[in-house]
């Protein structure tokens, strides 16, 4: 299986601590059935800032390291951009890494509180420039759990998304797990990933959640996930399922 959003990169954020845990979690992937991670670092968050060169010195370390202790995983580049009104600024600068060589297709986080009032705007903006954004984890986004409508307004305008495999088999609670399956129910969902930052609580449950997809949705939206994934490693276009509209809520008196 192939893992696009991974914070495995030794050193770098609040993922992997250096690389004797990296070896660990990778192992654990091994043993997930991952066999392929896009290492995604964090980028202009409140914390972390990894540009494009140290991500791709510190791709090309972690995959010496991988080979020397006989670890059958590849890693490949990419970066976990936040919403940030630098974004622009950052990408003139060549800092920004996608997650293609057609630099095509780029991980995008919003703060996990609100949507903010220019997103719509850097989203159109970034497809000027060629550049698809995956929002990642839209589900665990509080406004947009509480307003579906934007969500899909997003994926209309252009979007993808990214879903957490945590979020699907329950890890993040309730609500977010079943936000999550009126994503996929809407297609309003493109990939499937980890986001893991370690072996414990944060880990790589990738097969679990394809496992819950295929229960709830039919194998064939978890092949359609896992094709996605497998076309973003290729640097081909992933498929994109027309966008369904959530329903109005009715209000009645009964
Ligand atoms: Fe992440």
């Amino acid at each position: 299986m192939i893992d696009i959003h991974c914070h495995i990169l030794p050193g770098v954020d609040d993922g992997s601590a250096d690389m004797n845990e990296s070896m660990y979690m990778a192992r654990k992937a091994v043993e997930a059935g991952i066999t392929h991670i896009f290492a995604t670092p964090h980028h202009l968050n409140e914390k972390y800032v990894n540009v494009k060169d140290d991500i791709i010195n510190g791709a090309v370390r972690l995959n010496e390291s991988l080979q020397q202790n006989n670890i059958p995983i590849t890693i490949h580049l990419g970066q976990e951009v936040r919403i940030h009104r630098d974004i622009f600024t950052s990408l003139e600068k060549e800092e920004i890494l996608t997650l293609d060589d057609n630099c095509t297709y780029l991980l995008l986080e919003l703060p996990s509180g609100r949507v903010p009032i220019y997103t719509q705007e850097v989203i159109y903006e970034l497809l000027l420039k060629g550049i698809t954004p995956i929002i990642v984890h839209p589900e665990r986004n509080k406004e947009l759990n509480e307003n579906h409508k934007l969500l899909f307004e997003l994926v209309q305008e252009g979007a993808l998304t990214q879903l957490t495999s945590g979020s699907i088999i329950g890890s993040f609670g309730k609500s977010i797990q079943s936000f999550s399956k009126k994503i996929i129910e809407h297609n309003l969902a493109h990939f499937i990933a980890t986001d893991a930052h370690n072996t414990g609580s944060r880990g790589f449950t990738l097969q679990q959640a394809y496992e819950t997809i295929t229960k709830a949705h039919g194998i064939d939206r978890t092949f359609y996930f896992k094709e996605n994934a497998e076309h973003l490693l290729k640097d081909q276009s992933p498929d994109v399922d027309k966008p369904v509209p959530f329903k109005k809520k009715i209000l009645g008196i009964f």
